[in-house]
């Protein structure tokens, strides 16, 4: 026999009983009607820890008519679901394990990394021999979840086969009837730098290279190419906000700027200097800012030694000094805050 009673399925909570926070998801019987309201599970799982469910006997469970049936299934349109603020803070550690971390050891000092990794909230999990998680933190310091993603170690990609090692803290942490409402990964730092430029990139791994590299900007991933739209955006009101797309979505992000713009009032400026970098390259291949050292390489690399140019004195000055791109790059920035 079915259970006649189940927690809520939409996201709506109240006031627990026991620890009095507003987390307790209460239950309802088979029509949609809340059952007394000592009924039911605290959401704080590992500091409250509160439950009660009626007993299969229980005859004298009681209809609370003063609250509003709820529509079958989950309403999506409930207030979001969040993770406990201890599961972040016991995820900074174990960055020998961590491949992202290890990657980075290459390009920057222990310092920077560990900087950026507590500033961010890059955490580690046990997964697939030590992954790496971007916590997705609110404005509001809400943790709306983790992107828990595994790395090679040498080549800082994405392990993609056989199969793409990625998933979710809620996931893992086996969260039921989470309503999940992602958020800007490095949301949370726009109160902390309310001065800065926002720039806006896909990946979160782009992200904390760019934030090492130029910390006078704040820079934030949408965490995936279709993450780029409005409802993610809105913590931007009032800021100035560059974007900057992968090669493969330039005309696509630039295009839905536009409309992003007008719906929430926002100037969102579309970053030409990657497209302007990776006009020798196939940019179907989806070239992103972290990909530009290695770029630049490339090109340096076919410029002749000796021959005519008007450009003569650019090549000099690249040729002294090949971190040129990334001043250029700078300079670029630079220009479109002015
Ligand atoms: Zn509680």
């Amino acid at each position: 026999m079915k259970n006649k009673y189940q927690l809520d399925p939409s996201s709506k909570k109240f006031v627990c009983p026991e620890c009095e926070k507003r987390r307790f998801v209460r239950m309802i019987d088979e029509l949609g009607n809340y059952i007394s309201d000592e009924f039911g599970r605290c959401d704080r799982s590992n500091s409250c820890g509160y439950y009660k469910y009626p007993e299969k006997s229980d005859s004298d469970v009681k209809i609370d008519l003063t609250q509003k049936k709820v529509a079958k299934l989950a309403d999506k349109d409930g207030p979001p679901s969040s993770i406990p603020q201890c599961y972040v803070q016991q995820s900074l550690k174990g960055y020998s394990i961590n491949s992202f971390y290890q990657f980075l050891s290459n390009m920057f000092t222990k310092q920077q990394i560990d900087n950026v990794f507590d500033t961010y909230k890059v955490g580690t999990s046990k997964l697939w021999g030590g992954a790496t998680v971007f916590w997705q933190i609110s404005i509001d310091f809400e943790v709306r979840t983790g992107k828990v993603i595994k790395f090679d170690n040498l080549t800082g990609k994405r392990i993609k086969e056989p199969r793409p090692l990625m998933t979710w803290a809620h996931t893992i942490l086996k969260l039921e009837e989470f309503n999940l409402k992602q958020v800007l990964f490095g949301e949370h730092l726009l109160t902390k730098f309310p001065q800065k430029t926002v720039c806006i990139v896909e990946s979160e791994k782009t992200a904390v290279i760019m934030a090492i590299k130029h910390p006078n900007q704040l820079w934030l991933a949408t965490g995936g190419e279709a993450e780029f739209k409005a409802e993610k955006l809105k913590a931007l009101t009032g800021r100035k906000v560059v974007i900057f797309p992968d090669t493969d979505f330039h005309k696509n992000w630039a295009e839905r700027s536009v409309s992003i713009s007008k719906q929430l009032n926002l100037n969102l400026v579309v970053s030409p200097y990657l497209v302007n970098c990776t006009i020798a390259l196939d940019q179907k291949k989806g070239y992103d800012l972290a990909d530009l050292n290695q770029i630049n390489m490339d090109l340096s690399m076919l410029i002749p030694e000796k021959q005519p140019s008007t450009n003569l004195n650019l090549e000099r000055l690249m040729q002294r000094n090949p971190n040129l791109f990334e001043l250029i790059r700078v300079f670029d920035l630079d220009a479109i805050e002015k």
